[in-house]
């Protein structure tokens, strides 16, 4: 009896916003390939159960392999890039992704498929368009909580998760948002579960 291909119920796929990246007390560095563009970037897509708790490392052997994605690393560059310092050109972030989250779906896409499944998320879920629909920009600004996530049900149909985190003056701000998808990767769905969102009920959106 071996414990492979371990189930799961459905994805978050998670967006961050690199202006509360690097807003903070730890700083952040840009990648090798200059400063991003000024929009979500994706975080990752994660394998999760409907009471909350994942899956994670779901399998040693199949380690990352950049030659398998070597089509979509320029879309990777631009739509996934990675803030941490020291400056990386991504790979470690996406090579983390994938063996902490992606192979605990390999029963349902593999690594090609993944990360192709996110990059064809990210265009789905044009967070920034949904918040400028509501008139709500990164101006360093304050917005309610439920203006943004408002704004951004209308975009998918669906309320998300918002996470904030603190900047230097320790103001909450908007971090991540999480949608969650079906185990297809494909649909997107009303979450089973919300992640804890730590945020104050006006938060701000800073500038990148
Ligand atoms: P933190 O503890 O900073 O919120 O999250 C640390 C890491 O745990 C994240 O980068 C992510 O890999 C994982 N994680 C946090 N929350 C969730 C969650 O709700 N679902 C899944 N699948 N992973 C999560
Ligand atoms: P805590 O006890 O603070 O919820 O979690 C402690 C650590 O375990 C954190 O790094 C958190 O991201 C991780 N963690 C919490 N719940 C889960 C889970 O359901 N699955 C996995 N893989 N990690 C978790
Ligand atoms: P998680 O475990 O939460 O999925 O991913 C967090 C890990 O990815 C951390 O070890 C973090 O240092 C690394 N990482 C690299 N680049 C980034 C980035 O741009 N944003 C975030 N949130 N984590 C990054």
């Amino acid at each position: 009896l071996v414990c492979l291909a371990q189930d799961f119920d459905f994805f978050y796929f998670v967006q961050q916003w690199p202006g509360a990246y690097c807003d903070t007390k730890q700083s952040c560095c840009y990648p090798k390939t200059g400063k991003p563009a000024a929009d979500f970037g994706i975080h990752g897509l994660w394998p999760n159960y409907n009471d909350g708790s994942w899956p994670s490392n779901c399998d040693p052997d199949s380690v990352f392999d950049k030659s398998q994605i070597s089509e979509l690393q320029s879309s990777m560059d631009k739509y996934w890039p990675s803030l941490s310092c020291p400056s990386s050109n991504g790979f470690r972030f996406w090579s983390h992704e994938w063996e902490k989250h992606g192979t605990c779906a390999e029963s349902e896409l593999d690594q090609r498929e993944y990360f192709e499944t996110a990059l064809k998320l990210k265009e789905k879920v044009n967070l920034l368009q949904f918040l400028k629909d509501a008139d709500i920009v990164p101006d360093d600004g304050f917005y309610s909580l439920d203006s943004i996530s408002e704004a951004i049900e209308k975009g998918t149909g669906f309320t998300p998760g918002i996470e904030c985190n603190k900047d230097s003056a320790r103001n909450s701000q908007l971090y991540q948002v999480y949608v969650c998808v079906d185990t297809s990767g494909f649909n997107l769905i009303k979450c089973p579960i919300l992640p804890r969102s730590r945020c104050d009920s006006d938060i701000q959106f800073p500038k990148f």
